[in-house]
């Protein structure tokens, strides 16, 4: 059996370590004579693992008592309806506009209610942060999203970029929960899909002020009302058994790398190496995010003479370096290194990129 180094952007890379442990006990886990996916979701063995992972994650990420822990259904897409059908209470909500899945979240809470644009970076294409000049926020919005990690165009915002502006803060995860250390207190609401950086797809986490449940109107299906499935401990009905149990692995995997700061250090060195191997290529691959804020987890980048892109794809693969291709909406390649793609991988892209560009150049 051999692996492939996996630069995918999700559903990614898991920890071999736990996919290993996964499969030693997916016949019978603890003595259960069966797999977790064949248990009932409310039994003693089950919730003994659902207590285990919130408890795990609650240790990583210094989650606050005054806060719940929801693992749900339906994707970070889900949450974009989600969000403005339990926080508006019939108000406006701001969002910043920074990328794809921003303005995707954006658009999804048009359907719902009212909501506006504080700020945008689409003209820039977005490759840059608004400035605190360029943001006009409505004092009295019931809150304000942020994409912190926008995946497809490789922005993150830096922690000490977010400010409290009054409002509670909804914050779109996704790509990069669990890289680095966080402050939850000053979110209100942080969501994520789990196929990035948590475990497969098919579990949304959900991680909300106490304060902002129950403000949701009656008319909303009880499945998507955040105060029922709090009340419910995420089990009004059947939760992704096997995507929390995974999670579960991925938590106390990223305990044994020394939390979220031991990961963080890793991931800094990781994509240091990565743009310093793009900036050093003498203008043979560029990344056009300003300095100030690229992401740590998703580095696109694109070659001088586009016409090399396929071959750049073709010979990578061939060397086992796999799920390099960009976006299709901005083109080129994107490498997304999230916390299970290990530092041996960033080695082995750079010194096929540099040899690539060597011979290509
Ligand atoms: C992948 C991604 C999404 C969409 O997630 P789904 O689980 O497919 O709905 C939303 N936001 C960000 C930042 C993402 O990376």
């Amino acid at each position: 059996m051999s692996r492939i180094w996996n630069f995918s952007a999700g559903p990614a890379a898991l920890p071999e370590e736990v996919l290993k442990q996964a499969q030693e006990e997916l016949l019978d886990w603890h003595g259960a004579g069966c797999s977790v996916m064949e248990m009932s979701h409310r039994g003693k063995e089950f919730m003994s693992i659902l207590e285990q992972a919130e408890a795990d994650l609650r240790e990583l990420m210094e989650i606050p008592a005054g806060y719940k822990v929801l693992f749900l259904q339906g994707g970070a897409t889900q949450q974009f309806a989600q969000i403005p059908m339990n926080l508006l209470a019939g108000r406006s909500a701001d969002y910043i506009v920074t990328g794809s899945w921003s303005k995707k979240a954006f658009k999804e809470a048009q359907r719902i209610g009212t909501v506006r644009c504080a700020a945008s970076t689409e003209s820039q294409g977005f490759t840059c942060l608004p400035t605190a000049e360029e943001i006009k926020l409505d004092p009295f919005a019931a809150y304000l999203h942020i994409c912190t990690n926008e995946t497809i165009h490789g922005v993150e915002i830096p922690a000490e970029r977010i400010a409290d502006t009054g409002v509670p803060l909804v914050v779109d995860m996704s790509s990069h929960i669990l890289s680095r250390r966080v402050n939850v207190e000053k979110f209100g609401l942080i969501y994520a899909g789990a196929q990035k950086n948590i475990g497969p797809s098919g579990l949304t986490l959900v991680i909300v002020r106490q304060e902002l449940l129950g403000m949701a109107p009656l008319t909303i299906p009880s499945v998507m009302d955040y105060a029922v499935m709090a009340e419910n401990g995420s089990m009004l009905n059947t939760p992704p058994t096997y995507g929390i149990y995974i999670a579960g692995l991925v938590f106390q995997w990223l305990k044994r790398q020394g939390g979220l700061a031991g990961i963080e250090a890793v991931n800094v060195e990781k994509a240091r190496r990565l743009y310093a191997c793009i900036d050093n290529s003498g203008g043979f691959y560029t990344n056009p995010v300003d300095p100030d804020c690229r992401s740590r987890m998703n580095v696109p980048f694109t070659l001088a003479n586009p016409q090399l892109d396929a071959a750049f794809l073709a010979e990578s693969k061939a060397a086992g370096l796999v799920s390099l291709k960009g976006h299709k909406s901005v083109g080129g390649m994107r490498a997304s290194i999230y916390n299970a793609v290990p530092l041996a991988a960033i080695e082995a892209l750079v010194d096929f990129m540099n040899d690539f560009a060597k011979r290509n150049g």
